[in-house]
């Protein structure tokens, strides 16, 4: 059976680049009915945190990525490391170090090139039984270290191909330190080898522990996994992606708005190409199409503007009766919540999600265009505002509308657009001077979906009103808006 696994250190919280190689496990398991598995890699204590521990699960069951076994927490397994590597130390493969980081810095700087190619000397390799229990009395704190033989490693890299290594190049490396904590290339070997993991997807940052781990595998006589190291994400300016280019944890992204559908297939669409265009996947899609050999070697560029449209597009796909919790909790936060919206106006409050949601790229814009459906208090777009009102037949048009609009039978998109083209008849001006005037009055934006439906949902007074207030606002040249003073003309 294919076994994968998720590795994270909880020493930061899951972001686009470690969700995308949780992402991309995930699928290659569902995709070939295997398993995966969670295990929470916190061997280093002082960087590890519960916190972000908490957050990795939290992000991972947002995205909806669920693990089949775990989590497995590698510090409750010290005890088996230590054994391990206490086992290779018993048949010879590895060797008790006692020397002292500034031992080991003195021999460093005295080396001819003043250390930069120095690796450990093996300055603890043939011990004597004497020597070492000497030190043993001397109450000297040892390390268990690798020993590497002089081989030639060779593997074959499923998304780079064959990869060879000489030994000679690698420095016996700790296992267990000093502080008698094991190493990530021991612990990360061992539960790879315990938990029968049959293909290792990660990030290509540790392309170069590979060889390392495949010595430990043989010197553990087990097994090689297959290993798929996948590019890494860079930033638009082509460097490595970083909280510089706004990287932000998957839980913030959820609390922006963003939904799980848009966040898998934009990290899913940045490892492969899925054809010219743009696609919105289903979760069964992306399963189906996933293929770990084409993941592509080349670094993905980190663009959130696909994110946006992709989000854009599993909203406009969703209906309004499961968007209305997700808005629900955006109205909540930005007070602009009542209870009538899901009690009385329940009907109401759905018509106007379905709406708004054509052209909403995240769920909280639906608390920016929602707002002047709920409250007279909103801001006006100065740009709009001198684009649309500035025409001076406008003083004289908009009361002869508003006066339509009271007088007019059944306040509905069908009637309200009949009564405004009618009226630009009459008066041999456009439709559209109506149109843009009134949207700008009403919603104090210059763009929004079908004006005739957003009026019947705004309701004929409020729509009055707020024509009506086109004389004070040309009187006082000045738009009042909640945060600021616009200035109109
Ligand atoms: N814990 C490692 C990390 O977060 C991953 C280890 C691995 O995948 O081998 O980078």
């Amino acid at each position: 059976m294919i076994r994968v696994r998720f590795a994270p250190s909880p020493t930061g919280s899951l972001h686009t680049g470690t969700a995308r190689t949780a992402l991309l496990n995930w699928l290659y398991a569902r995709k070939n009915k295997g398993e995966f598995i969670l295990r929470i890699e916190d061997t280093d204590k002082v960087r590890s945190s519960g916190k972000m521990t908490h957050d990795i699960l939290e992000g991972l069951e947002w995205l909806g990525l669920d693990w089949d076994k775990g989590p497995i927490f590698q510090s409750q397994r010290f005890p088996i490391y230590i054994q391990r590597a206490e086992d290779l130390v018993e048949k010879g493969l590895a060797y008790h170090c006692y020397c002292s980081s500034e031992e080991i810095s003195q021999r460093k700087k005295a080396s001819p090139d003043g250390g930069i190619s120095w690796i450990y000397d093996r300055h603890c390799l043939n011990l004597s039984e004497e020597e070492k229990r000497t030190f043993e009395d001397m109450g000297k704190i040892r390390a268990i270290r690798f020993f590497i033989p002089d081989v030639e490693i060779r593997y074959r890299d499923m998304i780079h191909g064959d990869i060879t290594v000489k030994s000679r190049m690698l420095e016996d490396f700790v296992l267990v330190r000093r502080d008698g904590l094991p190493t990530y290339h021991l612990s990360v070997v061992v539960d790879d080898i315990e938990q029968g993991i049959t293909h290792v997807i990660r990030g290509d940052d540790h392309i170069s522990n590979t060889p390392k781990q495949i010595l430990l595998y043989r010197a553990f006589q087990a097994g090689l996994p297959k290993f798929a190291h996948i590019a890494l994400i860079l930033g638009q300016d082509k460097k490595k992606l970083s909280k510089r280019h706004g990287v932000k944890s998957v839980l913030q992204f959820r609390d922006e708005g963003y939904l799980p559908l848009a966040f898998l297939n934009f990290m899913a669409q940045m490892s492969w190409s899925p054809g010219e265009g743009q696609f919105l996947f289903s979760l069964e899609e992306l399963i189906q199409r996933f293929n770990l050999k084409k993941l592509s070697k080349g670094s993905p560029v980190y663009d959130e503007e696909k994110l946006n449209w992709l989000n854009g597009r599993v909203i406009s796909e969703m209906s309004a009766e499961d968007l209305f919790p997700l808005v629900r909790r955006m109205l909540e936060e930005a007070g602009l919540w009542n209870s009538d919206l899901d009690g009385k106006k329940k009907t109401w409050t759905i018509k106007v999600i379905n709406l708004l949601k054509q052209r909403s790229r995240s769920i909280k814009d639906f608390s920016v265009r929602m707002r002047p459906f709920l409250i007279d208090d909103f801001e006006f777009d100065s740009e709009g505002m001198d684009k649309h009102l500035r025409d001076e037949r406008l003083k004289d048009l908009l009361p002869k509308i508003s006066a339509d609009f009271k007088e007019m039978d059944g306040f509905t998109a069908e009637n309200i657009e009949n009564v405004v083209r009618e009226r630009a008849k009459k008066e041999g001006v456009k439709a559209a001077l109506f149109i843009h005037s009134i949207r700008m009055l009403v919603l104090g934006m210059p763009v929004s979906p079908g004006i005739f439906e957003v009026l019947e949902l705004i309701g004929r007074q409020r729509t009055v009103q707020r024509i009506d207030q086109f004389q004070k606002i040309t009187a006082k040249k000045v738009c009042r808006s909640p945060s600021k003073s616009v200035e109109v003309y």
